[in-house]
């Protein structure tokens, strides 16, 4: 693959998104209250409206973006929380990106590439967890090309553990590729395509990624136009946090979502705010030249629930658990969980292995554990597969999402998928708060829908499977 970056532009206006933080910095109280009322009619907010509640700093007003973040969440998404787990599939890697552990300079790494059939082995141990959705990971070497990437996509959806069953959607996280690239993972059936800009400023760029096909910024900025148009509806963005101004980042890459939006019709299904985490030999990892607080974090994180509400926010396991828990009132629609990060991992009876993984996680709990906390929270976990699969994603995922689709076809689907979970993978301890969870959601629906999903839960007990609206 040839890196083209001939007549790409570069639509992140620098200028004038410092000039938004500056002219926005300390904001008046009552022009956040403005905004929050406008946050709550959930139609989305302008730059210059999430500039102000990102630097809004008063404990009360913090507070009062909180409720209206919590609000506009439980509105929208109800109490579902979808779960996934990572999959790294090789730590080679061409590219230096100073602050990963998979940079090339790296010589303590221990590199992997996954071969088909220990591949199979860790999607078979994921399977018999309970994942239904998997999102596989890449280092970016030049030996590996599309045509590989997608046998490895195609290897994981033909295998199937004969305790438990399939995964039944694979996202990507792999260097951005070219239009034919993408269209080979198109047609092999990826779910989202997620490439993180890591940072828009393009000083700090260069200096972070000196070598390797990731050090042209335009290329990768481009990569999820590229997707789209090779006809991958779904794609997901973020910057990586701590590399420099949070605000100038999260900024841009609403910028980034806008100009996708302008130009497809539709913004990015996901966006993730993963923040720097230590790594092996890559000391700014573990000092962040702009680090950033956990209050900074929590409000970057509530205020982007309110400024693109329809758009699904993804946390990864690299956040403790506390952290977490609190950031699932705030906005977050998806979580990863159970996450390991390197090659072989899942089958690794020895997985806390610094010589080997890309980064350190916050979380380590098992799923079951993650998953026995938030029922004890309210929360219902999804495997929900359902609107990629019937082709509702895209711009008409949104238009559906808008339409409160969500808590219709999403909420009972929720239940469907959490219900085989308890049946086929739980323990005891997590059935005993499961079941009546279920019984509570089911109580509350209306009267004919109540009998649709309590005759596919029926169904569920007596041994269907994979049920959906
Ligand atoms: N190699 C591909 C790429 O760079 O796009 C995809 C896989 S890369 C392992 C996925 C993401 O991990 C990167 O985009 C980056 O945001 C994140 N990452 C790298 N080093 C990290 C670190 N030390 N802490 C947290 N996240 C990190
Ligand atoms: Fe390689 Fe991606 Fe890590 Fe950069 S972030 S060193 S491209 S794996």
């Amino acid at each position: 693959m040839l890196v083209d970056t001939e007549g790409l532009e570069n639509f992140i206006d620098e200028n004038a998104i410092h000039e938004i933080i500056r002219t926005t910095t300390q904001p008046e109280s009552a022009r956040v209250r403005d905004i929050l009322d406008k946050a709550r009619e959930a139609k989305g907010l302008t730059l210059e409206e999430t500039a102000c509640l990102l630097q809004a700093e008063d404990p009360e007003l913090n507070e009062m973006i909180f409720e209206t973040a919590r609000a506009v969440k439980r509105a929208i998404y109800g109490n579902r929380l979808v779960l996934f787990a990572p999959l790294y599939v090789t730590n080679e890697c061409g590219n230096n990106c100073t602050y990963c552990g998979f940079k090339a300079d790296n010589t303590e790494l221990d590199r992997r590439t996954l071969s088909p059939e220990e591949l199979q082995r860790e999607v078979r141990v994921l399977e018999d967890m309970g994942h239904k959705r998997l999102l596989l990971v890449y280092g970016e070497h030049p030996k590996f090309g599309a045509d590989w990437i997608a046998e490895t996509v195609q290897t994981v959806y033909d295998t199937v553990a004969e305790k438990s069953g399939e995964i039944r959607r694979v996202n990507i996280n792999c260097a951005p590729l070219d239009v034919e690239g993408f269209r080979k993972l198109s047609d092999v059936g990826i779910g989202t395509y997620q490439c993180f800009q890591e940072t828009y400023h393009t000083k700090t760029y260069a200096a972070l990624h000196p070598t390797g096909h990731k050090k042209h910024f335009l290329w990768r900025l481009h990569a999820l136009h590229r997707a789209m148009e090779a006809g991958i509806e779904d794609v997901g963005m973020g910057p990586l946090l701590g590399l420099y101004d949070y605000r100038f980042d999260i900024l841009s890459c609403l910028a980034h979502a806008a100009e996708l939006e302008k130009r497809f019709g539709v913004g990015p299904h996901t966006i993730s705010f993963p923040r720097l985490e230590p790594a092996l030999n890559a000391d700014i990892a573990f000092n962040p030249p702009y680090p950033i607080s956990d209050m900074q974090f929590k409000r970057l994180v509530a205020v982007l629930r309110l400024s693109v509400p329809y758009t699904g926010l993804i946390l990864s396991t690299r956040e403790d658990r506390i952290m977490r828990r609190e950031l699932l009132d705030l906005g977050v629609s998806q979580i990863s969980a159970g996450s390991r990060t390197y090659p072989g991992a899942y089958t690794d009876p020895n997985y806390d292995r610094p010589d080997v993984q890309q980064f350190c996680i916050g979380d380590n709990r098992s799923l079951e554990d993650v998953i026995q906390e938030i029922v004890q929270n309210g929360y219902i976990p999804s495997w929900c597969t359902a609107c990629y699969r019937l082709g509702r994603t895209g711009e008409h995922f949104m238009e559906l999402a808008k339409k409160g689709f969500i808590q219709e076809f999403c909420h009972p689907n929720s239940l469907f998928t959490f219900k085989e979970y308890l049946h086929d993978y739980a323990g005891e301890a997590t059935r005993s708060i499961g079941i009546p969870l279920i019984q509570n959601e089911v109580d509350n629906f209306p009267a004919k829908r109540r009998d649709l999903v309590e005759t596919r839960l029926h169904r569920i007990e007596e041994g269907e499977r994979d049920l959906y609206l």
